[in-house]
């Protein structure tokens, strides 16, 4: 599978299977999407690679051990990864071909926009997104 930011500077490659996505409700990816949630998967690091534009892609620690890498070029958010973590989690908009596997569960649903209203039968869960696979 196949991926890439806005600008189409930085492009991935995921050749193993996704894990599972979650819907992150928390403050954090409401910032960083722009929106009311993050819609991620997770990956095996060894089966994510960066193809292109490598040297665009940028970190940002937003919480104590973990990254946000986004694109400095256009700003799409990319992937976050906890250090030491086997897994990477693909921000799901910037995947190209169908991820085969759809979201499992919200997450950090007390954290949830006040004007976003969950509509599915999805899990909610409220813990730490590392917990729910
Ligand atoms: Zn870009
Ligand atoms: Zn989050």
């Amino acid at each position: 599978m196949k991926g890439g930011c806005l600008c189409g500077k930085i492009s991935y490659r995921i050749s193993g299977n996704i894990v599972g996505i979650n819907y992150c409700h928390c403050k954090q990816c409401q910032k960083a999407s722009g929106s009311a949630f993050a819609t991620s998967a997770a990956v095996n690091i060894d089966e994510f690679k960066i193809t292109t534009g490598k040297n665009y892609l940028k970190a940002y620690q937003s919480s104590e051990g973990k990254d946000r890498y986004f694109c400095s070029h256009c700003g799409s958010p990319i992937y976050s990864h906890r250090r030491h973590a086997n897994t990477v989690y693909i921000r799901l908009g910037t995947l190209d071909d169908d991820p085969v596997k759809r979201p499992e569960v919200h997450i950090f649903t007390t954290e949830k926009a006040g004007w976003h209203k969950i509509t599915d039968n999805i899990t909610q869960l409220n813990e730490d997104e590392e917990l729910w696979f």
